[in-house]
């Protein structure tokens, strides 16, 4: 086991790592920027770190500050959270080749997932279920183009192979649209992401968003923690997510998730991973697979009682899972709520001075947050700034303690989509549980 790990993030996820680590008997190097000399994490760690100034591009993109304050404390391995640097093949690699273990898959993975048109490839042959589409990058020919989407027939969406973060894409409804469509799409991946590789899928119109958690070690085992419902989401950012995902039988669990364990098996998958779906009219079709610890994990950390943080640390480390398929147990259900710094009807973010925060406490309650009383929210990052996690051993019990817990959950100073959470949690249709992805955004009045 590692003796002393650098945590390459920062906010909730940074402090949820630090927790791990001292559970594991493991010291922390914080890093962070001029701006984040306050946050939490970094005054608990037992070392820290000062990478560069506020911009991340400076600071948490950084690679050399941050192997070079790898060096200087003489960690054994980094973690790199969610976001920034998680999915940087290159980063991997680096680490590496610097002589520390990267708490992630190797890079060699990373870059085919980051490539979403050599993923869905890889994917195909491990036997995962894809969304019909152009199998492989779209050329400039007009008439070829044409006939790709006829063939897989409208409404079809075209996608940045490099695209992230629910950008670069667009949906196509008509032949008519399409060539230009195609242009369009490509001329701004080239600009966004450096790549203007596109490819073509058929848009599905009501699907629900399913995920499925897996873990795999370095000694050829894998296994799956089940699934989430991330649907509730917002310009395709997830906003609450659950585990179980309703209505999904244990039997369809089953066999999805022994589906992914296999492809997990076939092309060496090491550390946690997500195989994200679209799930429609009973079957599953795969967009895309996250290479690292993901927002929403704790809803599936509290329904089968697997740290998966810590799980990650130990596969890094080369130890073996500590568990077996069959040990894996889905007890009751958990909803996740992501608290922002933001206005709960208009999203603008809304940094700024906590004056006050009390966070809800009881059986079934987890809070993931950075914040406490006095600290200062800056501008520069995601407005996300805590997690209320709630269990119970039914839906109906998860949703009436979220509601207890979001009324006590007291945040002031800031602005925050508290309200909005609340207002979701009355929502027939949320209580019917089942909503598909663009759910929100009707509600919204924003399509
Ligand atoms: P990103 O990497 O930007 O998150 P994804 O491929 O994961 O991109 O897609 C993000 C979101 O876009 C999905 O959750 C879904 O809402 C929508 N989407 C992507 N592909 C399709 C599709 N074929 N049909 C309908 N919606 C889609």
């Amino acid at each position: 086991m590692f003796n002393k790990v650098l945590i390459a993030n920062r906010g909730e996820i940074a402090l949820r790592i630090m927790r791990a680590c001292r559970e594991l008997g493991i010291a922390t190097v914080a890093v962070h920027s001029k701006a984040d000399d306050q946050l939490q994490h970094v005054l608990l760690a037992d070392e820290s770190v000062c990478i560069g100034p506020a911009a991340s591009s400076e600071s948490y993109l950084n690679m050399p500050a941050i192997i070079s304050a790898a060096e200087v404390t003489n960690a054994d391995a980094i973690h790199p959270g969610y976001g920034f640097l998680s999915e940087n093949a290159d980063f991997a690699e680096r680490v590496q080749e610097s002589g520390f273990a990267f708490i992630g898959p190797r890079a060699e993975t990373i870059r085919i997932m980051g490539d979403k048109v050599e993923a869905i490839k890889s994917m195909k042959a491990a036997g995962i279920p894809c969304v019909p589409g152009s199998d492989g990058p779209l050329g400039e020919e007009a008439n070829e183009i044409k006939h790709i989407a006829q063939k897989i027939g409208y409404p079809v969406i075209v996608k940045a192979a490099g695209g992230g973060g629910g950008r670069g894409m667009r949906v196509v409804r008509s032949e008519s649209e399409i060539v230009e469509a195609v242009a369009m799409t490509k001329r701004e991946a080239r600009q966004a992401f450096g790549n203007d590789m596109v490819y073509m899928e058929k848009f599905l119109e009501k699907p629900r968003h399913i995920e499925i958690q897996v873990l795999a070690d370095k000694h050829g085992n894998a296994i799956h923690l089940g699934e989430r419902d991330c649907s509730l989401q917002r310009r395709h950012q997830k906003v609450m997510e659950e585990a179980p995902a309703p209505d999904i039988s244990a039997e369809q669990r089953a066999e999805i998730g022994a589906i992914c364990v296999q492809a997990c098996k076939r092309i060496g998958y090491e550390g946690a991973g997500t195989f994200e779906f679209l799930y429609e009219n009973g079957q599953f079709f795969f967009i895309e697979m996250n290479t690292r610890v993901q927002v929403e994990h704790p809803v599936t950390e509290m329904v089968t009682n697997v740290d998966i943080v810590r799980e990650q640390i130990r596969i890094a480390s080369g130890l073996p899972l500590s568990y077996t398929q069959k040990d894996i147990v889905i007890r009751g259900h958990a909803i996740e709520c992501r608290i922002n710094a933001e206005d709960a009807k208009t999203f603008i973010p809304s940094p700024g001075r906590i004056s006050e925060f009390h966070t809800p406490g009881g059986l079934g309650v987890r809070v993931d947050s950075h914040l406490y009383t006095g600290y200062t929210v800056p501008p520069h990052y995601d407005s996300m700034v805590g997690k209320l996690i709630c269990w119970g051993d039914t839906r109906a019990t998860a949703i009436a303690r979220s509601k207890v817990a979001l009324s006590e959950l007291v945040i002031q100073g800031i602005k925050t989509n508290i309200a909005l959470h609340q207002d979701l949690l009355e929502d027939p249709t949320v209580n019917e549980g089942g909503m598909d992805i663009h759910y929100l955004e009707h509600k919204l009045g924003l399509n």
